[in-house]
């Protein structure tokens, strides 16, 4: 539930028609179970982007792809002027929630066309407002994640994103090609950002909180995990002759998930999420398992912590099952801080809204965490209810969605006025 701290609840018309426009937008890629399948740049994923393209249009913005299909509604007031860019991504996992991403780029879509409705030259009137819908933040289909953001922000160069491939062989350039985005070559000049996404966790909802202001970003290390067998009859190869490289894999799964316990419970997130099994066959032993692992904590010392454990872990699963296991790091980051003014606009602006609010980490990556390197930037939460996420039974109730519209609008409002005034 939305818990206001006043009774005056101003309404603004960014909120009009915001529930009807997120039932339209969630009926592309609709699962049976309530929830939604976009990927990048699968039909649907094209689908709800060109749904988008008309809803930009229709507020009297346009639409320009880059070069690795983000996807930005401008709406330029002032030509030349730079921009205030909100949004998030419409990718999504599969068999995924309906309100990961997409709420935000919605929500961005409504901050953005209610602001530029405003008398002008307001506040804002010397700088233009945007909305972006990055490319492939989830990383389902393409690795890595947060692929748009990353190539914008020049963190990920644009020919390698271009050259990652999908589990058929599909590269992101030719999904691209296909999809037929018409790329510009130079992305629009961004002076600030701004993003709301569903928390994914249980912090708002457990403490009654309607808005997270997102104040870091735990750490992570990830891991490639190869886990080398040997091919056998799974019926006559004797046991004590086996290498069963799916064996090996699940002694380190065990360990990887039993050191949680170890430490106080909330400071450690640890998995093995995927897993390639070759050959896979049901009658052979399995001869290589690749696998990734992902630690997170907000705490260093943890995560140094755990990446010992783990080294231990493959040590005895090499012992035990007979196999050799290579580790590769492939991600890793610190604790990551959001700007400190950021952090004090989006709680003025919750508090002078009144709608409860708090200063709360994020244990997922999100586009904004790209932005934060370069330009001032807002991350905004919701709840979510249960905490659950990439899964069709995310929900975000209708009153927390229209709580962060509202306080998305004025942050996006106040953070032109700080442009304008040479603030930032
Ligand atoms: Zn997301």
């Amino acid at each position: 539930m939305s818990t206001r701290e006043t009774a005056d609840s101003p309404s603004t018309p960014a909120t009009a028609g915001f529930l009807e426009d997120f039932a339209a937008m969630s009926t592309f890629g609709a699962t049976s179970g309530g929830g939604i399948d976009r990927q990048a740049a699968t039909p649907d994923d094209r689908a709800v982007r060109a749904w988008f393209t008309g809803q930009v249009t229709r507020r009297g913005g346009r639409v320009q792809f880059d070069e690795i299909g983000n996807q930005f509604g401008l709406f330029e007031r002032t030509s030349g002027a730079p921009y205030v860019l909100v949004g998030s991504h419409m990718d999504s996992q599969p068999l995924a929630g309906r309100f990961d991403g997409s709420y935000g780029v919605l929500a961005g879509l409504h901050a953005v066309s209610a602001l530029v409705d405003e008398p002008h030259p307001s506040r804002s009137g010397d700088v233009n407002l945007a909305v972006v819908n990055w490319f492939n933040e989830e990383g389902s289909r393409f690795s890595p994640s947060m692929m748009g953001s990353s190539v914008y922000t020049g963190s990920l160069e644009l020919a390698e994103a271009l050259a990652s491939t999908d589990h058929a062989g599909v590269t992101v350039a030719d999904a691209l090609a296909e999809a037929d985005w018409a790329p510009v070559v130079t992305p629009p000049e961004i002076a600030a950002y701004a993003e709301i996404h569903v928390e994914q966790g249980r912090v708002l909802e457990d403490t009654g909180t309607t808005v997270g202001l997102v104040s870091a970003t735990w750490g992570a290390r990830k891991f490639r995990v190869t886990v080398h067998g040997e091919q056998g009859h799974t019926g006559s190869t004797l046991m004590s002759d086996r290498r069963d490289a799916l064996f090996g894999a699940s002694l380190v799964i065990a360990a990887v998930r039993r050191m949680t316990d170890e430490v106080p419970a909330g400071s450690l997130q640890a998995s093995v999420s995927q897993m390639v099994v070759e050959p896979n066959s049901p009658v052979t032993i399995a001869r290589e398992v690749t696998m990734n692992l992902d630690l997170r904590s907000p705490d260093t010392d943890v995560l140094e912590w755990a990446e010992t454990r783990v080294a231990e872990a493959i040590a005895a699963a090499e012992d035990e099952a007979h196999v050799r296991v290579d580790q590769q790091l492939t991600h890793q980051w610190a604790l990551n801080p959001y700007p400190a003014e950021g952090v004090a606009l989006a709680g003025e602006v919750a508090h002078d809204l009144g709608f409860s609010h708090r200063e709360i980490y994020t244990v997922a990556g999100h586009d904004s965490t790209n932005m934060k390197e370069k330009v001032p930037t807002v991350m905004l939460f919701v709840p979510s209810v249960e905490g659950i996420s990439h899964n069709e039974a995310e929900l975000t109730r209708d009153d927390d969605m229209l709580a962060g519209v509202e306080v998305l609008t004025e942050v996006v409002r106040r953070l032109a006025e700080s442009v304008h005034s040479g603030g930032n």
